[in-house]
C-alpha cells in the first residue's frame, strides 16, 4: 500500500513542474523495515537531466542577480518550513531509510540549521580591495556564483546531505540539479516542496530520480554544469572525477572513511564507551564518519571491550517508527551480506564475537549490534569501510604505533580519540592525517565547521565559512587609467 505524506512526491521536479520520466518507467521505493513498497518515482535518464540542466541555466540568469539579502531570506523561509514540519519530514525519512525517528528528527533539524548558517554566510561573500602595485590603477576581487551545480547524494542522510549542498548553492546564487540515491528519493524530492512553500523561484532547485550512471554522466559531461558536488563512495567519486575532467569542472567530493577511535590508558573509560556507542552505532553504523576501527591501549583493553559489548547488547533494535527504537534496519539485503562477510572473515582469523554477529530475529535487513575482540590487521575491515553495526577492537601498547596504524589507510575523513593527558592530546591530534578530529567526543558535526576529508576521503569542505566558497568563483578586476 502506498504511503502518503504532505511532502511526498512521486514525480521529478524540472523548472517548477512535477513530471514523470519520458519513458513512463518508474522505480519502486521500499521501506527497509518491512519490505513494503511505499511508492514509485520516475526512472529518468539523460533526456530529463539535460532538460533540468537547461531550466537550471535559464533560472540562473535571474537568480544570480538577486541580492544576498534576498537569498538569505529565501533560505530562512525554507528553514522555517522545515522547522514547522520536522515530524512529517522525519517520518518520511524513516519510512524510506529505516533510521529511528529520533535520529531522523535530528537530521531534519540539522539540515534546517545548515540553511540558517548559509543564510547568514550569504551576506558575507566579501571580495577584497587589494593594495595596488601600480600608482594609477586600483585592483579588487569579487565573489561570483559559479553557475549550475550538479548534486549527487547518498541514501544514509537523504535529507541533510542535500541541505549542505542546496544551502550554500542558494546562498551563493547558484541553481542546481539534484540526483538522490534511488533507495531514498523522497526526502530529496521533499526539498522541492520545501522550496515551493518558501517561495523559491522555479528552476532554482531541480530534482531528477532514476538511472544513477545515466544522470551522473550527463551532469558530469554537460558543459553548462559548472560544478559537481558529490557525497558517496570513493569508487563512484573516482568515476565522477574522471567524467568531470572532460569539461574541467570544479568538484567537491565527500567520500568514504575508515575512522579510527583510539582509547588511551589515561582516558575516562565510561565517557569513551559512551562516545563509542554514538560514533559507532548511530544510523546502524551507516555513516562515513562512523568508527571502523577501535584501538584500545593494553591496560584498559579488556574493560573497554566488556563495557562496549554490554552497552551494544542493550541497544533496542526495531522499526524506526516505533517508540524507543535505537537501531533500525540496514538499508537492504546487500548491506547485510557485506556485514556478514566481514564477520565471517574476522572469525576465521581469530576474532572473538562478544555480542551480536548475526541477523536479528526481526528478519528483513535487521542486524544485531556486534562487537569483535582481538581484531587483527589481516582482517578485511582494517582497510575496508564496514558501513554497518560492527565494532572491531584492536589492542595497542605504544602511542607512536597507534598513530601509524590509524594513518595506515587510503582514507582520511573522521578520527576520534580519548585521553586525559593534554600533551598527548596535542601530539596525537597533530599526528593524525584526518580532516575531522574528535577528542573526547564521539559526535562532532555542526554547520559552523568545515566538514571534509583528506587523502581519498575527498576534496573540499561542506559547512563552515569554507562551505560557500565551493560554489563561488573569484573574479579579479584591474582598473587602470585612473590618473592618480
Ligand atoms: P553508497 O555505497 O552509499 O550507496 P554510492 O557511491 O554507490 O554510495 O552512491 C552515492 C550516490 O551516487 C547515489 O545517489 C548513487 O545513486 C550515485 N551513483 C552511484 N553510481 C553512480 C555513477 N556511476 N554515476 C553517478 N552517480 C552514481
Amino acid at each position: 500500500m502506498s504511503y502518503s505524506n504532505p511532502f511526498k512526491r512521486d514525480a521529478i521536479l524540472v523548472g517548477g513542474e512535477w513530471i514523470g520520466a519520458e519513458s513512463g518507467e518508474t522505480i519502486n521505493v521500499t521501506n527497509p523495515a518491512n519490505g513494503d513498497v511505499i511508492g514509485t518515482v520516475p526512472k529518468a535518464g539523460k533526456a530529463e537531466t539535460r532538460r533540468a540542466i537547461e531550466v537550471a541555466a535559464a533560472a540562473f540568469e535571474s537568480f544570480k542577480a538577486t541580492t544576498a539579502k534576498e537569498r538569505a531570506e529565501m533560505l530562512r523561509r525554507m528553514h522555517d518550513v522545515m522547522k514547522d514540519n520536522v515530524d512529517v519530514l522525519a517520518e518520511l525519512l524513516t519510512i524510506e531509510m529505516g533510521k529511528p525517528l529520533a535520529e531522523a528528527k535530528g537530521e531534519i533539524n540539522i539540515g534546517a540549521e545548515y540553511l540558517l548558517w548559509f543564510a547568514e554566510e550569504a551576506r558575507r561573500m566579501y571580495g577584497e580591495v587589494v593594495p595596488s602595485p601600480w600608482a594609477d590603477r586600483r585592483i579588487l576581487t569579487r565573489k561570483e556564483p559559479i553557475g549550475v551545480v550538479g548534486a549527487i547524494t547518498p541514501w544514509n542522510f537523504p535529507s541533510s546531505m542535500l541541505a549542505r549542498k542546496i544551502g550554500p548553492a542558494i546562498a551563493a546564487g547558484c541553481t542546481s540539479v539534484c540526483k538522490p540515491a534511488s533507495q531514498t528519493p523522497y526526502s530529496a524530492l521533499a526539498w522541492g516542496v520545501i522550496g515551493e512553500r518558501a517561495g523559491l523561484p522555479e528552476g532554482v532547485i531541480n530534482i531528477v530520480t532514476g538511472s544513477a550512471s545515466e544522470i551522473g554522466k550527463e551532469l558530469c559531461s554537460n558543459e553548462t554544469v559548472r560544478k559537481i558536488t558529490f557525497t558517496g563512495s570513493t569508487p563512484v567519486g573516482r568515476t565522477l572525477l574522471k567524467q568531470c575532467a572532460g569539461t574541467v569542472k570544479k568538484t567537491s567530493m565527500e567520500l568514504g572513511g575508515n575512522a579510527p577511535f583510539i582509547v588511551f590508558n589515561s582516558a575516562d573509560i565510561d565517557a569513551a564507551v559512551e562516545g563509542a556507542m554514538a560514533a559507532k552505532y548511530r544510523n546502524s553504523g551507516q555513516t562515513c564518519v562512523c568508527v571502523n576501527r577501535f584501538y584500545v591501549q593494553s591496560k584498559i583493553y579488556n574493560e573497554f571491550c566488556e563495557k562496549l559489548a554490554k552497552k551494544a547488547s542493550q541497544l533496542k533494535v526495531g522499526d524506526g517508527t516505533e517508540d524507543g527504537t535505537q537501531q533500525g534496519p540496514l538499508i537492504g539485503e546487500k548491506a547485510v551480506e557485506t556485514v556478514e562477510a566481514f564477520i565471517e572473515d574476522a572469525t576465521k582469523k581469530g576474532g572473538e564475537i562478544l555480542t551480536g554477529g548475526k541477523r536479528h530475529a526481526l528478519g528483513h535487513s535487521f542486524f544485531e549490534p556486534t562487537v569483535i575482540k582481538n581484531a587483527k590487521k589481516s582482517m578485511k575491515f582494517t582497510s575496508d569501510e564496514i558501513f554497518g553495526p560492527i565494532a572491531p577492537i584492536y589492542r595497542f601498547t605504544k602511542e607512536e604505533d597507534v598513530i601509524a596504524r590509524a594513518n595506515d589507510t587510503i582514507y582520511g575523513l573522521a578520527c576520534y580519540f580519548y585521553t586525559q593527558d593534554l600533551g598527548q592530546a596535542f601530539r596525537v591530534m597533530e599526528g593524525l592525517e584526518y580532516g575531522l578530529v574528535g577528542i573526547n567526543e564521539g559526535i562532532i558535526t555542526t554547520p559552523e565547521v568545515p566538514f571534509g576529508g583528506v587523502k581519498q576521503s575527498g576534496l573540499g569542505s561542506e559547512g563552515g565559512s569554507q562551505g560557500i566558497d565551493e560554489y563561488l568563483e573569484t573574479k579579479y578586476v584591474n582598473i587602470g587609467g585612473l590618473g592618480v
